[in-house]
């Protein structure tokens, strides 16, 4: 990308549709993080008790659908709480409006000027946005809220939910294709490398410096696969 067209990391971020790509973008790189941390701990825990190659694939499937399904619910959650309170302010803007149109104007000027319009330019740009649709107008001055983007609570659950498999899905086939007397390190190789791509990704996003984001990324990983991998050995009785 040209340099000059990049976001500069001290610019307000990016509104409307721009925001909520980013925003999906962002919760992927997340969910996909989470996949490839809690999916890749548990196999690693599991391997360091003495388990078996094909229990440590049973524990990662395992860790893979439970983790999925939570995102699901979890995000589902979130997104219809947000949504309920969303549309219960599009009710109240709504009554306001036809209660008192008036005073719904002034609203909308005062808001204005406190955002640096003068008297005059801040009157006539809420009279403009009334006549073209105040409820619209309101909405985004009051909440920064456009009613045609409501997020959908199921479209949120399953794009975590996948993420998240995709993320898992990493240890587990590098358990899957690796033989099976070099575990864990297949499993640990695969966690830094995927996580060097989420944290490059999520700091292209963030505009953060590179190394700093993808340090924090590799060095939760790092940390969750060492404390798990601990644990486990300090178990060190095979489940089979
Ligand atoms: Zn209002």
């Amino acid at each position: 990308m040209d340099p000059a067209l990049q976001r500069r990391p001290d610019l307000p971020p990016p509104v409307g549709s721009m925001a909520s790509k980013l925003n999906w973008l962002r919760a992927g790189v997340l969910g996909a993080n989470d996949g490839i941390v809690s999916t890749s701990a548990l196999m690693v825990g599991v391997a360091g008790a003495g388990t078996s190659a094909a229990g440590v694939l049973t524990a990662g499937v395992a860790a893979l659908v439970a983790g999925a399904f939570s995102m699901a619910v979890g995000e589902y959650v979130s997104v219809s709480s947000q949504r309920d309170s969303e549309r219960s302010a599009i009710r109240r803007e709504q009554q306001e409006l036809i209660d008192n149109p008036e005073g719904q104007i002034d609203q909308l000027a005062h808001m204005f000027e406190v955002r640096g319009l003068s008297p005059a330019t801040a009157h006539t740009a809420a009279l403009e946005l009334t006549e073209k649709d105040p409820l619209r107008a309101h909405l985004s001055v009051e909440y920064n809220l456009d009613p045609d983007e409501l997020n959908n609570p199921w479209s949120a659950a399953i794009a975590s939910a996948l993420a998240f498999s995709i993320g898992s899905l990493i240890p587990l086939l590098a358990a899957l294709v690796a033989p099976s007397a070099w575990m864990p390190w297949p499993i640990v190789v695969a966690t830094v490398l995927a996580l060097l791509v989420t944290g490059l990704v999520s700091a292209r996003i963030g505009a953060s410096g590179k190394r700093i984001a993808m340090f924090r990324v590799l060095l939760g990983g790092v940390v969750a696969l060492a404390a798990t991998w601990f644990i486990g050995s300090l178990f060190h009785t095979p489940v089979h």
